[in-house]
């Protein structure tokens, strides 16, 4: 075994090293991204019982699942977005696994987004993160620590009113600065998704799956326990189900951190 893999197991065994579950529960309860009525609607998760140790399968318990592929945590391929629809390597089952794994920064604006539930990342909040913690580096996952993941009533979690949902996100320029001045793998929110709740009104609309997908990034929607991960210093793995042809797939996000 290569010495980094065996003391990645030592570690591990020892506690020097733990891994943190960034995903949250799927089930009945799980919230769902809702869009205006005149889009098509990703259904909720719903299951039925196959069998459960019962005349239908006396052995065994098993469940017939439904969802969409953008249910509860989960990954967004470059696919998913029309201006990554032609990119090689866009779907789930086609992007290079070494690409579900790389180093986390985490930017965490939980402070911001108490007192403005629309808080938008700018590059003078990126630059200024790196001041502090250095650079981000290509092939980082960009984790965007808002505190959003405690909102357990999805009322509380949509935060919508007549105005549609207010929750926060990052502007055209993050976006921007992140993709292609870089190069991160993708970006993770504790929200539903990686784009602000106002950004349907935005030029253009929804900036960062315009611009992420667009330069062949991905996105990782609804994590949780972001407050257990130092700004840098973690190891996140995303790998999405290998859906052929998929947009998109719930995934166990977990990172590996001192
Ligand atoms: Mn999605």
């Amino acid at each position: 075994m290569s010495a980094t893999l065996a003391a990645l197991v030592a570690d591990l065994a020892a506690g020097r090293l733990r891994v943190v579950d960034l995903t949250q529960p799927l089930g009945p309860a799980t919230p769902v991204i809702e869009l205006p009525p005149i889009f098509g609607a990703s259904p909720p998760y719903s299951e039925e019982v196959i069998s459960r140790y019962d005349a239908q399968g006396p052995g065994w318990y098993w469940k017939t699942i439904h969802l969409g592929e953008h249910t509860g945590t989960h990954f967004d391929a470059p696919v998913h977005w029309v201006t990554g629809k032609d990119l090689p390597n866009n779907t789930t089952d086609t992007i290079p696994v070494e690409r579900f794994i790389g180093p986390a920064c985490v930017i965490d604006v939980t402070a911001e987004c108490v007192l403005d539930p629309d808080y938008l990342l700018e590059p003078e909040h990126i630059l200024a993160w790196e001041a502090t913690h250095g650079r981000i580096p290509a092939g980082a996952w960009v984790l965007l620590q808002t505190g959003w993941s405690k909102r357990s009533d999805p009322a509380e979690f949509f935060n919508a009113d007549e105005n549609g949902p207010h929750t926060p996100g990052f502007s055209k320029a993050a976006s921007e600065l992140l993709a292609y001045e870089r190069d991160i793998l993708g970006v993770g929110v504790e929200t539903v998704g990686t784009d602000a709740g106002q950004a349907g009104g935005f030029d253009p609309p929804f900036p960062n799956h315009t611009i992420m997908h667009g330069a062949g990034k991905f996105g990782l929607a609804s994590l949780t326990n972001l407050d257990q991960l130092p700004p840098t210093g973690a190891i996140v793995i995303a790998a999405p189900l290998k859906i052929v042809d998929g947009s998109g797939s719930p995934v166990r996000v977990l990172a590996i951190t001192e």
